[in-house]
């Protein structure tokens, strides 16, 4: 089971600007190495490899005291970055997208340092820990907010900028959690007008996290668009909007993780609509539904579970809403119809809570709705129109 640990590292001044350095140097050979790249591809139609990339770079570390003096990873990780950039184009491509061309890098787009296995951690006081590498002078502080799991092993290391300075990136291999005896499965159903919906029908709200925080980053945005290029001003408005980002950002993840948690304390395993969310973010809905950013919930929600011994099913999306959970019957609505009436059977509910009974219904198996509460007994007429509506 991969996860990645994020630690807040604490870089002195010089260390800061050694690292700032590196920055550049790896950012010059990316921008360099898609140069080369392309120009290869104009003479010759043949795409230049990684490898030779890499053997390009053993020669300049041979001519180059600077980048003979840092670790050869951070370099390879530079060269790594853009055949992964190629490959995913040319998959891309091949399955019929429109992706984009892989890009010059400005200094805003990079801010990745490829530590790979090089590198060492050494325990410090308390919680400190130590970060040395070559290339980076002394050690590099760590705060281990938490421990390293003495069962993981450590796959790779990278450091990256970010709005608040760095941090460092562990990639763990935990061993795998042995699946637990399910207590059960709880439907859910994701949305606009409540974060999510349980089959049970407890809601959670949706919070809006974006929203509130909109107006600061427009009023702050709008200071920035003001500001002349170049200046050092400029560069202070920068960092606050890219620090609000952030916090907006790190809010919803703590949101994410908090009700994931919530969500798998009884034992259960989760079932989820496995939605289009690309689909959905095109469509105007488009600000609200990155908001509330589903495909990332679903894929934390995932790995909690994982790590929980639990398992999270994705389920066919297809009218869930529509369906009646107590007879099967469709029943059509709109979005604004936000109570499912159902004329067969006589169901009366919440439309998403409907939703998530039929999203749990679908992950246990049956198709058609179980026995909800005071639901009258389905109608035979119901019943043998089912298999049509669902087909
Ligand atoms: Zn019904």
């Amino acid at each position: 089971m991969k996860r990645t640990y994020e630690y807040r590292a604490l870089p002195q001044k010089g260390q800061a600007r050694a690292l700032d350095k590196m920055l550049w140097m790896t950012r010059m050979l990316y921008n360099a190495a898609l140069e080369e790249r392309i120009g290869c591809y104009a003479k010759t139609g043949k795409t230049i490899s990684a490898y030779n990339q890499m053997k390009s770079l053993t020669q300049i570390r041979k001519e180059d005291d600077e980048w003979r003096g840092i670790s050869v990873f951070i370099g390879r990780g530079a060269l790594k970055t853009i055949d992964l950039a190629f490959k995913a184009f040319f998959r891309r491509v091949k399955s019929g997208e429109k992706p984009g061309f892989p890009r010059f890098k400005g200094r805003d787009r990079w801010r990745m340092l490829h530590l790979e296995t090089n590198y060492q951690i050494h325990d410090g006081k308390g919680k400190w820990a130590h970060l040395t590498f070559k290339g980076l002078p002394g050690k590099l502080r760590v705060w281990r907010h938490r421990p390293i799991p003495a069962d993981a092993k450590q796959l790779l290391a990278r450091l990256v900028r970010d709005a608040k300075g760095w941090k460092l990136q562990l990639v763990l291999d935990l061993p795998d959690v042995e699946p637990v005896a399910v207590a059960g499965i709880t439907g859910i159903d994701v949305g606009i007008t409540h974060f999510l919906a349980t089959d049970a029908g407890d809601t959670i709200p949706n919070p809006r996290l974006l929203q509130l925080e909109l107006k600061r980053l427009r009023v702050e945005q709008r200071a920035l668009a003001r500001k002349k290029r170049g200046g050092g001003n400029r560069a202070r408005q920068k960092q606050r909007v890219s620090r609000l980002h952030m916090r907006v950002r790190n809010r919803r993840k703590d949101f994410h993780y908090k009700t994931a948690t919530a969500l798998l304390a009884k034992g259960n395993s989760i079932a989820v609509e496995d939605l289009n969310i690309k689909g959905l973010a095109r469509s105007k809905l488009a600000r609200q539904v990155a908001d509330v950013s589903w495909a990332e919930f679903v894929t934390r929600l995932e790995n909690k579970a994982e790590s929980a011994g639990l398992q999270v099913h994705r389920v066919d999306p297809k009218l869930t809403s529509q369906q009646c959970s107590g007879c099967g019957e469709i029943v059509r609505k709109s979005l604004a119809v936000r109570v499912h009436d159902c004329p067969h059977c006589g169901l009366r509910l919440d439309r998403d809570h409907n939703a998530a009974v039929n999203i749990k219904n679908r992950a246990g198996g049956s198709p058609l709705g179980v026995k909800h509460g005071a639901v009258m007994p389905a109608c035979p007429q119901a019943l043998k129109s089912e298999n049509q509506h669902l087909c």
